[in-house]
């Protein structure tokens, strides 16, 4: 609605993503040029389909962007010890800032214990319990990807967020508390929704921002919607389709974007911000091991 439409604005993540790819490219150039190479190490146990396709997409974007990317696949029956090992070796290696476990893990395998095993400066995922923790202090931090991405797309949108009513439905580590830290850290009101909130409509309505990271096809309708808010659409869920699969958010999108301001589609909206930002996240997280001055633009 911002163009002046009866439909809001379409917030082009895929576009984001390709100008922050653009400026890691150049910031690996002048890594580079003082005698290092920024490097990500992905480790993937077991043979889930999803998680095989994400590593590709990671190693591949590594590649086209001049960095080094070391591919660590391991078979779904690894013992914890194996895996403590080698992340221990990574931890060590000097051509490695960044070091990521594709979760979720098998079952067998303790990825808190695994996560907290990662040095926190190449913890690019931001999942370590120090990294956690300086985020939750204000603290300078490797900040989790999905939730980087929501937040340089708002701070692309709105400039200013502070005062803003925030409203984080899902409250998971890795995406719903990280992301209603850093809306607090922007000034924003936060409330974290949940499973059990009560009229979860109403309190949506309230929002300036909505942020939906729930995993449950299109929960979110445009009557939940505040006209000309701003939502953001975390969820990626595969539903059968005629003859392929259909990915569909956590929003239902026509109702939503017939209200909002602004508001990502599924796909190309946070989805491919998530890798951009794991790629600028170990940039940072070479320069910080090497003393070098870091990268600007890259992070939040
Ligand atoms: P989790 O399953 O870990 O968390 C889901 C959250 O949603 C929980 O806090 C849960 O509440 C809450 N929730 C579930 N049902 C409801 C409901 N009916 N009403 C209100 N809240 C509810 O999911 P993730 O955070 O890992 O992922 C969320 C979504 O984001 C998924 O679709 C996932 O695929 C997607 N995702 C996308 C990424 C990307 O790159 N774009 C990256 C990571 C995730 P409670 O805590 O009470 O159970």
């Amino acid at each position: 609605m911002a163009d002046g439409s009866d439909r809001a604005r379409v917030i082009d993540g895929k576009a984001f993503a390709a100008r922050l790819r653009e400026r890691v490219t150049g910031a690996v150039h002048d890594l580079r040029a003082a005698g290092v190479t920024p490097g990500l190490a992905v480790i993937l146990v077991g043979e889930d389909p999803a998680s095989q396709v994400y590593v590709r997409s990671k190693h591949r974007q590594c590649l086209e962007a001049g960095m080094e990317s070391f591919e660590h696949r391991l078979p779904a029956d690894t013992s914890e010890a194996d895996l403590l090992a080698l992340i221990r070796r990574l931890n060590g290696d000097e051509a490695v800032h960044g070091i990521l476990v594709q979760l979720p893990l098998p079952r067998h395998l303790d990825s808190d214990l695994v996560i907290n095993s990662i040095d926190p400066r190449k913890d690019v995922d931001g999942f370590h319990i120090s990294n956690v923790g300086l985020l939750g202090t204000g603290q300078k931090a490797m900040i989790p990807c999905t939730p980087l991405g929501c937040l340089l797309l708002l701070r692309d949108l709105h400039r200013d967020l502070s005062g803003m009513e925030a409203v984080v439905i899902g409250r998971s580590n890795i995406v719903g508390k990280p992301m209603a830290q850093l809306l607090l850290r922007e000034n924003c009101t936060v409330t974290i929704a949940h499973s059990r909130t009560r009229d979860l409509p109403a309190v949506t309505r309230r929002a300036d921002i909505v942020v939906a990271a729930v995993g449950r096809p299109e929960m979110v309708r445009g009557d939940w919607i505040r006209p000309g808010a701003t939502v953001i659409d975390v969820g990626i869920n595969r539903l059968p389709g005629e003859g392929k699969e259909r990915l569909v958010g956590d929003v239902h999108y026509d109702s939503a974007a017939a209200v909002a301001g602004a508001i990502t589609p599924v796909p190309g909206g946070v989805g491919p911000m998530t890798i951009a930002c794991l790629l600028a996240n170990t940039v940072v997280a070479c320069a910080r091991l090497h003393n070098l001055p870091e990268p600007e633009g890259l992070t939040a």
